[in-house]
């Protein structure tokens, strides 16, 4: 069976969910192995939690040459380890960074590529939701090793035994690719809340909280959920960017979204419906969210929320 690599998704060595999200869709396609790029002294701990996700190998590329720049080397080792492994497919988290060494993954090796999937099925047959979510494709590469980038929560972690052999893999980064240099980086401050495209659950507000967000945020927690907000609320500066759920935004897909105070417009609806289980809270019935909703709450978010919140608090 050939081997399907998945480009471990991590901070410092700390692997992140979609890792393990990816692990579970490679193994619909092939023999997962999992390419850890990082502190080759973090490569044992990284194999140790991988493989307990089906992970039989595990790459681990010192990322010595590549970590001090932008994408490039990063690109350049994995083409040189699909070179020698010819994979089935090549699997990589949908962030910035993901899609960007995706798509240069794609160019060095002539291959065809398939960002922000949704879904990978038996024999590469990739979900997409384009156009704002206005149309669902299905494809697949044809050409060279599938490049595909997945969505967060586009699949269940799957908990299954595999080897995780430990193999270093000697990458050689060239000038080059050395040529863009990062400066500086400054952690996000954490807010204590799961990171908002990977949460499986997302409470977002919108205009209709008036600019208090405390139901929002105290309902969140009470379920261990991230939070996220739409542009007018963006907009009026009640949440930073960072929190736009929508077209202009983040994308997410969680098991479960709750809108409130969110009228459902378009472009909100594209960063978000895709997610499992959609719940809307707005005092106006006729809200184009509800038509979307598999749960709607005609009512006050002031009200409503603070007395979920209470009920979930109680359990
Ligand atoms: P509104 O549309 O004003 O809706 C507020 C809702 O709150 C209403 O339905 C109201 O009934 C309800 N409400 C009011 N008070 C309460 C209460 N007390 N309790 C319960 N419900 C209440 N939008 C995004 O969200 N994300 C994007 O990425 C994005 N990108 C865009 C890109 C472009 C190019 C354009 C043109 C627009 C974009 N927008 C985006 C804006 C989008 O069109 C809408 O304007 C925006 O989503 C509206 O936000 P809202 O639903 O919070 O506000």
């Amino acid at each position: 069976m050939s081997e399907v690599l998945v480009v471990v998704d991590h901070v410092d060595g700390a692997v992140k969910k979609p890792t393990y999200e990816l692990l579970a869709l490679a193994a619909r396609l092939g023999e997962p192995s999992a390419v850890f790029i990082g502190a080759a002294a973090e490569g044992d701990a990284v194999a140790e939690a991988v493989k307990g996700y089906g992970a039989e190998k595990v790459y681990v590329v010192d990322d010595a040459q590549i970590k001090g720049y932008l994408v490039a080397p990063k690109a350049e080792a994995l083409e040189q380890l699909v070179a020698k492994t010819s994979p089935a497919a090549v699997l990589i988290p949908s962030s910035a960074e993901g899609k960007e060494v995706a798509a240069r993954l794609a160019i060095k090796t002539s291959s065809g590529l398939i960002t922000d999937a949704v879904d990978v099925q038996e024999g590469g047959v990739t979900t997409q939701s384009v156009f704002a979510g206005n149309f669902t494709v299905t494809a697949k590469v044809t050409q060279g090793t599938p490049i595909i980038t997945v969505k967060p929560n586009s699949a269940a972690p799957v908990e299954k035994a595999g080897a995780g052999t430990v193999e270093q893999f000697d990458a050689v980064i060239s000038d080059a690719a050395k040529t863009a240099q990062i400066v500086a980086s400054q952690p996000r401050q954490s807010t204590g809340r799961p990171e908002l495209t990977e949460a499986a659950i997302v409470v977002s507000g919108g205009r209709g909280t008036g600019g208090n967000f405390e139901p929002v945020e105290n309902f969140a927690d009470s379920m261990g959920a991230a939070v996220g907000a739409s542009r007018a609320a963006v907009d009026s500066g009640w949440k930073p960017h960072t929190f736009q759920v929508g077209q202009t935004g983040k994308t997410v897909s969680p098991q479960l979204y709750v809108a409130a105070g969110i009228s459902g417009a378009i472009q909100h609806r594209a960063g978000m419906q895709t997610s499992k289980t959609i719940i809307a809270v707005n005092k106006d019935e006729e809200a184009p969210l509800f038509e979307l909703v598999d749960f709607g709450v005609v009512g006050d978010l002031h009200s409503v929320l603070p007395a979920a919140t209470e009920q979930i608090n109680a359990r």
